[in-house]
Formats: structure tokens, C-alpha cells, sequence
């Protein structure tokens, strides 16, 4: 069995998702080299962080973070667009699990209750195959070891994609769309909201509404990645 696996292997050479190295035995999906260079933001330990100010008296919320910039050699793009077109689920657990890493030691993000994927619409989820920050919730899990609260938030409405629009048009496209299931389940928790990308904020912030049903709860959000400014 190890001998088909090496030559498994040697036929087909697992690569590295971030640059496309062959992998060296040991290394699973993004090679060492990449972990190394991936640029982190630093954020989770920055409770005043370019992000956060994005939320202010936008919603009450308790901490916002992403855990990379969007590098210039385009290798975190290049793991985001291979989980949300390509399949590629590791990659979103990789991505999670270093979200998770992070997080553990960040004092803003301790007593976390639940951990909460930004939903797709079910059409959408259908065409993809699976829920991308789901995925990436999944990642951060394992890490935190914090249960995922899949289905209490809902996205009702079906929304065109974001990308080409401007920022007042993203947030009035996202108003509304969300749906808190059972607040009660959540009254009094502190509660992970989890993204891909945090650009505008919008569906966040528009999530974060919804997740306001339930009193007294706290949100804190953790995405993938965002631009540096
Ligand atoms: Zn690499």
C-alpha cells in the first residue's frame, strides 16, 4: 500500500494549492514555504483595525478580523477562487484551520459559543455543491473546537453576485436578506460570524442584523481575507 502510494505519488504529484510546488512528504495542501510567506494581517490582536472601523456604528459587535491581506503574488485569491470554483474544499479547511490558529490566542476572540457560516441562498448552494464559509467554519472547528450553528441563519432572498456593483448598491442588493431561525437558541451568545471575503462588509453586516433578533447577543467576525490598505 505505501509502495502504490509513492508511486501514486510520483505519477501524480500533489502540489501546493497556494503556488503549485509538488508538496514534500509531510505537507499537506499548502506547502511549508507558502505557510511561511501567506501575508497575515495581524488584525485579531487589533481591536481598532481598519475592518472594525468599517463596523463602527454600522452594528454593535464585539470584534472583526481577516486573517491575510490579499497578497501581491495573488496566492491567497488563488486558494479563495479553487474553494468557491474549483472545488477545492481543502483548501477552505486549510484557510479555517489558520483563522482557528490565530484566533485561539487572540483575547478578543475567548468564550466563542458558535460558530456561524455566512449562508447561500439554497439555489446557490445547489450549483456550487456546498457552502464555501461553511466550509471554512469547518477548518476553524477543528482548531477552536467550538460547535458550527448551521442552521440558524437562513438566506431567504436570492441575490445577483456583488462583484460589479458600487458600495451603496451592495449594501441596498443585501438589505434584508437574512433570516435568524430560533433566536432564542442564540440569546446571550457569543457568536463567530464567518465569511470569505470581507470587502464592503455589506452581507456582513447585513448578516450581523439578523443575528441582532437574538438579545444579548455578541458577534464577532472572522473572514479569510481582505485588501491592505
Ligand atoms: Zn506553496
Amino acid at each position: 500500500m505505501k509502495l502504490f502510494k509513492s508511486l501514486v505519488n510520483l505519477l501524480f504529484p500533489r502540489v501546493c494549492a497556494a503556488c503549485g510546488n509538488i508538496l514534500l512528504e509531510g505537507e499537506d495542501s499548502v506547502c511549508t514555504t507558502c505557510r511561511f510567506l501567506l501575508p497575515k494581517t495581524g488584525y485579531e490582536n487589533n481591536p481598532d483595525n481598519p475592518l472594525a472601523q468599517m463596523f463602527y456604528g454600522q452594528m454593535p459587535f464585539n470584534a472583526v478580523m481577516a486573517e491575510f491581506f490579499f497578497s501581491k503574488t495573488g496566492k491567497v485569491q488563488h486558494l479563495i477562487h479553487g474553494l468557491k470554483y474549483h472545488h477545492c474544499r481543502e483548501n477552505g479547511i486549510f484557510l479555517g484551520q489558520e483563522i482557528g490558529k490565530s484566533l485561539l490566542k487572540a483575547p478578543d476572540y475567548q468564550g466563542i459559543d458558535f460558530i456561524i457560516p455566512i449562508p447561500l441562498h439554497p439555489k446557490k448552494e445547489k450549483l456550487r455543491g456546498y457552502n464555501q464559509s461553511l466550509v471554512i467554519a469547518e477548518g476553524i472547528h477543528e482548531i477552536m473546537n467550538v460547535p458550527i450553528a448551521e442552521k440558524s441563519l437562513v438566506r431567504s432572498v436570492f441575490t445577483n453576485t456583488q462583484t460589479k456593483k458600487s458600495r451603496e448598491e451592495r449594501y441596498q442588493n443585501v438589505k434584508d436578506i437574512f433570516e435568524l431561525k430560533k433566536p432564542e437558541q442564540l440569546q446571550g451568545k457569543h457568536v463567530l460570524l464567518v465569511d470569505d471575503v470581507l470587502t464592503t462588509g455589506a452581507t456582513l453586516m447585513s448578516a450581523g442584523k439578523a443575528l441582532l433578533h437574538a438579545e444579548g447577543i455578541k458577534i464577532s467576525v472572522a473572514t479569510v481575507a481582505c485588501a491592505s490598505n
